[in-house]
């Protein structure tokens, strides 16, 4: 079983350890780095791509302030076309919807295509705890499960992953799983990918019932939509006699004309391509074409709680692109697992604390992992404004007090009574400038981050009195 992110440090201590990874760090680097140049160039063959952007914000804002319409209209278009639609509040009930799914068709296997929503969820987990077997057919996301480990970026889940290592994974772990890799595998990505197709293979054709996500969900007709760039999606969602997909309620979109928009952004934002190399859509059943039963399991798991809050509900916009993790200096250094969540990077620190709340220390860290700088924002496709959310989030977990913000409270009260007593704010000034000698070049205490930062010098005079003095 791959491992969890259950039990995980908060993000100081587990980015801390990341870095102090020399090949984790250049992994990443490398990864990141040549992902977000193609993205840029892909982006800028478009001349109307911040229309495309602004559309997207759009439409997303307008099918969330509606989503109950949109997603009776989607119950109504799935069921009319022969699917069936079930409602899971939480984690625990999608996954014991789809046991129970797996069940009644008498298989013990499945084979899925990569999904947030079931990593989310923890389904392979549930699954396996019930004598049910779930293989990945995603490359990155074989990986990980081969190498039982955990994902650790959205779109490229083995992405602190080199070449060497995966070629070890395979060599050592894909026997226990199926078909075994050769044992001359080298290291170059064909012979990787044709190991991984031959493993994938036998499962495809085996597999009585598939597993997935869904990018997109139109409501007008029920259909779902799975962009993806190795064909195992497109295996996996035809080949199966049943076919459950899991898809968040955030995922709907009214109408065809919606998803237009977002089939030009998707690819470019995430692989750097002009399209998808496999769109695969799908409306209900087809007799005797493709899975004759279809499941689809609508998923909240706090989904509702964060469309409650006017700030952070823009982070339901979000398309999966992983443009902002790309972009990332915090991502690029701490990595993805770092985050304690399926959901890493930017988008990981505004949505895990949304949908799981900050209870826990470890998803209270999550909004402070950022330095603001405002890059993931620049890049979204949807236009998310990650730093105001995280900035709210924050607030949020300040508010909640503890000792640490209980003195961070204590000084934005005072510098709030200062800043409102002008008089005594310039006695303090000049007191400050008499004494600037004596005036300390760092914060007091040994923190991490009263350690790392150092005092403005005090000027010899404040600037209101030279002002005073030279305004004419
Ligand atoms: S927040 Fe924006 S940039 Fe990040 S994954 Fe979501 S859509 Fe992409």
């Amino acid at each position: 079983m791959r491992r969890t992110f259950l039990g995980m440090p908060a993000f100081p201590e587990a980015a801390a350890r990341a870095v102090a990874d020399p090949v984790l760090r250049a992994n990443l680097r490398h990864a990141t780095h040549t992902i977000r140049d193609k993205r840029a160039r892909a982006v800028a063959e478009l001349d109307d791509w911040a229309l495309l952007r602004e559309a997207g914000r759009r439409i997303k804002d307008r099918t969330l302030r509606h989503l109950d319409t949109h997603l009776l209209r989607l119950e109504e278009a799935v069921t009319a076309a022969g699917g069936t639609v079930h409602w899971a509040e939480d984690a625990a009930e999608a996954n014991r919807i789809v046991t129970g799914l797996v069940w009644a068709t008498g298989e013990r296997e499945v084979v899925k295509v990569k999904s947030m929503a079931t990593q989310e969820i923890g389904l392979n987990e549930a699954l396996e705890a019930e004598g049910i077997a779930a293989y990945e057919t995603d490359l990155a996301e074989l990986i990980v499960q081969l190498g039982e480990d955990r994902p650790s970026h959205i779109l490229v889940p083995a992405i602190h992953r080199n070449r060497g290592e995966i070629r070890d994974v395979f060599r050592d772990r894909m026997a226990d799983w199926g078909r075994p890799a050769p044992d001359d595998l080298t290291d170059a990505p064909a012979d990787l990918a044709e190991a991984a197709r031959l493993h994938l293979r036998e499962k495809f054709l085996r597999a009585k019932v598939g597993v997935s996500g869904a990018n997109f969900m139109v409501a007008e007709t029920g259909t779902l939509v799975v962009v993806e760039s190795e064909g195992n999606g497109r295996m996996c969602l035809t080949l199966p006699e049943t076919l459950i997909s899991v898809v968040g309620i955030e995922k709907v979109v009214p109408t065809w004309r919606d998803l237009e928009v977002f089939l030009q952004t998707l690819p470019r934002s995430s692989t750097a391509e002009r399209m998808n190399p496999y769109t695969s859509m799908w409306t209900g059943t087809t007799d005797a074409d493709g899975p004759g039963a279809f499941h689809l399991v609508l998923l909240d798991n706090g989904r509702t709680a964060a469309l409650a809050d006017e700030v952070g509900r823009q982070a339901l916009r979000c398309i999966r692109c992983s443009a902002c993790l790309n972009v990332c200096p915090v991502y690029e250094r701490a990595g993805g697992h770092a985050y304690g969540s399926v959901y890493p990077g930017p988008i990981g620190a505004i949505l895990t604390p949304q949908l799981r709340g900050t209870a826990s220390e470890a998803d209270a860290s999550l909004p402070y992992a950022s330095s603001l700088c405002g890059a993931c924002y620049e890049v979204c496709p949807v236009a998310i404004d990650i730093p105001e959310v995280l900035v709210h989030l924050r607030g949020r977990v300040a508010g909640r007090g503890g000792r640490g913000h209980r003195l961070e409270r204590a000084a934005v009260r005072a510098a709030t009574w200062l800043l409102d007593h002008p008089g005594a704010l310039a006695t303090g000034e000049r007191a400050a400038s008499a004494a600037r000698r004596v005036v300390p070049s760092r914060p007091p205490g040994s923190g991490a981050w009263t350690g790392g930062r150092e005092l403005p010098e005090v000027p010899q005079r404040p600037f209101r009195d030279w002002w005073r003095e030279n305004r004419a």
